[in-house]
């Protein structure tokens, strides 16, 4: 007899319709996988043959063939047990399906005791059938949480492959997911940039960065507070919008990472991968190919500490999704690409041993080694950094002030306000771009050079001769200064905007 039943398959982290046929026939004990990997379906033939026996049930001493369609999409994990047993008990006529089965897709990994096990992906697969037409899912009962961000999916949760059966009996009854439950974003942020204080140069350029989008690297001794205000940086960036939410919610669900009983993901996030980190790790790819640290920041921060530390191979390959804002992993029957629209921030000691330029420290490195480790720095990835500031160890005095320092909340309004302006200028040109870093070269000249007053552009003239400025850095001074004026909501970049972009500029020498 021959069984149809829907599920659904990761890729990258989309979801994709896939059909699972099963079919008995008589012959020699068999059990074949048609399109999946030798050792996944080894493993899936040990928890199905168990989980059936364990449910009171007997697994058919006959020849079965399962296809997994289409052929042409590797399918991993051990999510299609549930829809393999309930295939072969309806093929063998010990279980009869309802016809809403037509309409339903079914995942879920078994134990040995027939119980049923959360899976990862549930999100995205479940938006994808949503999308295809299916009207129920039969899931694991752990997933329910998640299951829930969709809206009005019938959910059929279940703890074993016994309350599996009951339901594809017609025996149960569904729940209605509640759709965009719970989405609100205004959480406190238990940290605040009024925490950091006398670093008032350090958190201006923290808040230009974020109302341009613009990639920022702190160079610094150790303990100065660059990571103090990395961290705070995802408390002054724009709030995530519900699609942002749901994109970033999709990333993590693929990968198991959500948290329970809050699914819903509803911050920026904020990565801050070790210098030591693999390229995989960080850029994606593996053999079960899994999204790196550049994805899991997506819509988010990617902070990377220690910047010339990490190796340098790894570093050259965030060029490509930093321009593209998504990385492309390549593999044997294709590539699948994961999105990755990340802000960098970067931070680095000014030399070896750190203490270089410190006032309460002596710096213990040759000219020579501080150069070479500075030079590091240089290269593509420099290049799509804007903004780039010294930071500068606090006083005591200032350390020690009673008086608050600008709060995130106040920061936070600006660069709204400064965004805004950007895409409503963006939208009217018909252009899909939303932030002054995401501008080319042709939207550089448009909206900064052509739209600057003629004192600002002799300055901006001036500067490139005496600091024999690279066509690359006038554009990155054109584009923070566009930003300052966005910021002071201006239309026409004046002369102070100019002169404050010029001071985001570190001198590598
Ligand atoms: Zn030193």
């Amino acid at each position: 007899m021959h069984t149809k039943i829907y599920s659904e398959a990761l890729y990258g982290i989309e979801g994709i319709p896939i059909v699972i046929e099963v079919n008995i026939s008589n012959g020699l004990p068999k059990f074949d996988v048609v399109g999946l990997p030798d050792q996944a379906v080894s493993e899936a033939r040990e928890r199905v043959i168990a989980a059936i026996n364990n449910s009171d049930r007997f697994f058919p001493p006959k020849r079965i063939t399962i296809n997994l369609a289409p052929a042409n999409i590797k399918k991993t994990g051990s999510l299609y047990d549930l829809p393999f047993a309930l295939g072969i008990l309806s093929s063998s006529a010990q279980i009869f399906f309802e016809d809403f089965i037509s309409e339903t897709i079914i995942l879920g990994e078994l134990a040995l005791d027939g119980s049923v096990r959360e899976v990862n992906g549930i999100f995205s697969m479940l938006l994808n059938a949503k999308e295809s037409g299916i009207k129920n899912a039969i899931i694991p009962f752990d997933n329910l949480e998640e299951a829930n961000i969709i809206e009005g999916l019938k959910i059929y949760p279940v703890k074993s492959l016994k309350e599996a059966i009951d339901t594809v009996e017609g025996r149960k009854e569904g729940i209605i997911s509640k759709g965009k439950y719970n989405f609100n974003n205004t959480e406190e942020d238990s940290i605040d940039f009024s925490d950091v204080k006398g670093q008032e140069y350090a958190k201006r350029a923290a808040m230009i960065a974020a109302a341009g989008g613009h990639n920022f690297i702190m160079i610094g001794s150790p303990g100065c507070g660059k990571t103090l205000i990395a961290k705070r940086m995802s408390t002054i960036l724009p709030p995530l919008t519900f699609e942002e939410a749901l994109e970033t919610t999709k990333i993590y669900s693929s990968y198991g990472m959500l948290d329970k009983n809050t699914p819903l993901i509803k911050q920026r996030p904020f990565r801050i991968p070790h210098h030591t980190s693999s390229y995989v790790s960080l850029v994606g790819g593996g053999r079960n190919i899994k999204a790196g640290e550049i994805t899991l920041a997506h819509n988010g921060i990617l902070f990377l500490d220690e910047f010339v530390e990490f190796q340098s191979s790894a570093l050259q390959t965030l060029r490509e999704p930093m321009e593209e804002k998504v990385v492309t992993i390549s593999r044997a029957n294709g590539s699948i690409k994961f999105p990755a629209n990340f802000t960098l921030i970067a931070a680095m000691n000014p030399c070896p041993c750190g203490y270089y330029g410190d006032e309460n420290n002596v710096c213990r490195c040759s000219e020579y080694a501080r150069k070479k480790y500075i030079a590091k720095l240089s290269g593509p990835i420099l290049d799509r950094i804007d903004i780039s500031i010294e930071v500068r160890a606090v006083d005591y005095k200032k350390l020690i002030s009673k008086a608050d320092g600008e709060t995130s909340k106040s920061m936070r309004k600006l660069v709204i306000s400064a965004r805004e302006k950007q895409i409503k200028r963006f939208k009217e040109n018909g252009l899909k771009i939303f932030s002054n870093s995401a501008m080319g070269i042709k939207e550089t000249r448009k909206f900064c050079s052509m739209s600057m007053d003629d004192k600002a552009n002799n300055l901006l003239n001036m500067a490139i001769e005496k600091f024999s400025l690279s066509a690359r850095s006038y554009d990155k001074i054109l584009k923070v200064s566009r930003t300052i004026a966005d910021l002071e909501n201006e239309d026409i970049i004046k002369t102070e905007h100019i002169t404050e972009a010029l001071q985001y500029r570190f001198n590598l020498n």
